[in-house]
């Protein structure tokens, strides 16, 4: 039914740039993709005339666009106070927040003196030169 989504949407292509056409390795499909302003914000000032998605996304999409998206939603949810995904986005920031502080490593842990010796070994092994047999008998 939905088609997923692997290819990355062509950057020069929303600009105008892109020169490959169909051999390109990105995406020229931009309905594809959801709109950022109408989703983000509510309000699309290209309205029909905007070459991304309008219509409603799936949970799925949602949580690819909100990740996509991230920088741009903080600015506006800074800005207006809400964003268009209202909850979906602060949900999306409590986790990523608390996700966060669990990988956070501390910085007091200091990596052994004799694994550092073990690497300089290693790195200097590598440079050496490559092992020519010389023949014996
Ligand atoms: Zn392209
Ligand atoms: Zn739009």
């Amino acid at each position: 039914m939905s088609v997923y989504l692997t290819k990355e949407l062509c950057k020069f292509f929303l600009t105008g740039n892109c020169h490959r056409g169909d051999s390109c390795n990105y995406s020229h499909q931009t309905k594809e993709y959801p709109c950022k302003y109408l989703h983000g914000t509510g309000v699309c000032e290209k309205a029909h005339g905007c070459i991304f998605k309008h219509s409603l996304l799936n949970e799925q999409e949602i949580q690819k666009f909100m990740s996509e998206n991230e920088d741009f939603l903080k600015k506006v949810l800074k800005e207006t106070g809400t964003t268009n995904l209202s909850d979906y986005f602060l949900n999306y920031l409590k986790t990523k927040d608390q996700r966060e502080r669990q990988e956070a490593v501390p910085k007091d842990v200091m990596i052994p003196p004799n694994l550092l010796k073990l690497e300089e070994e290693k790195q200097a092994g590598q440079t050496g030169t490559a092992g020519t047999s010389t023949p014996s008998g």
